[in-house]
């Protein structure tokens, strides 16, 4: 892989446990010489990583929309790859455009907005790109718990859950990545269309 998308969070979250995980990603991105994209900012777990892939001199793409740098003034100013885009979902296509996979590490509502989208894509098959949850403090139990009642209440397909790609090893994770197979649309669309029909 040669570019990973990172979603995570503007905080830095409670503790130091966050800011370790993210610092262990980025050593892994450099060990594998895999660039990053992201938000853009330098604030919470995103500038971590930036940081740390920039003193290293890995390729970091910042991707943020004009009104944002202009309004929070929170742009990190040592990307050489700055990407300006009109509006936020402008810079969610960017970045399905530009990433081989994604990675979700703890975050906000931000996080879970990007996150969502790129599940919802997959699922739709207009983009066959992993994404990965860094379950870091077991931080996604609770959403995931929450998909499961989703599963349960029959709003979410049991083999779109089974395929959700989920670890707290930056590791483990990068290799559920690689080994991602997307799923068939065919059968799912073919089952919603005939259970609306009954
Ligand atoms: P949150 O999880 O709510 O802290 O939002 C972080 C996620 O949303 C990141 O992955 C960013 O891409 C995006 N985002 C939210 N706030 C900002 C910001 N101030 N600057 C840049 N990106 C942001």
């Amino acid at each position: 892989m040669k570019r990973i998308c990172v979603f995570c969070g503007s905080s830095m979250g409670k503790g130091d446990r966050y800011k370790k995980a993210a610092e262990e990603l980025a050593d892994l991105f450099i060990k594998q010489n895999i660039g990053m994209i992201y938000g853009g900012a330098n604030v919470g777990l995103m500038k971590v990583l930036a940081d740390k892939l920039l003193a290293a001199g890995k390729e970091v793409i910042g991707i943020m929309p004009y009104h944002l740098i202009n309004k929070y003034e929170v742009a990190h100013n040592g990307l050489e790859h700055f990407i300006e885009v009109e509006t936020m979902s402008e810079r969610k296509n960017k970045m399905a455009e530009l990433a081989d996979a994604f990675i979700a590490l703890p975050g906000g509502f931000g996080t879970l907005d990007e996150l969502s989208e790129v599940l919802t894509y997959n699922q739709l098959r207009i983009c066959d790109k992993p994404l990965g949850f860094l379950n870091t403090k077991n931080y996604y139990d609770k959403l995931l718990a929450f998909i499961d009642h989703a599963v349960e209440e029959g709003f979410v397909r049991p083999e779109h859950r089974k395929n959700l790609i989920v670890s707290s090893d930056v590791n483990e994770l990068l290799q559920k990545l690689k080994n991602y197979k997307p799923l068939e649309t065919e059968k799912w669309i073919k089952d919603i269309k005939k259970e609306s029909k009954d």
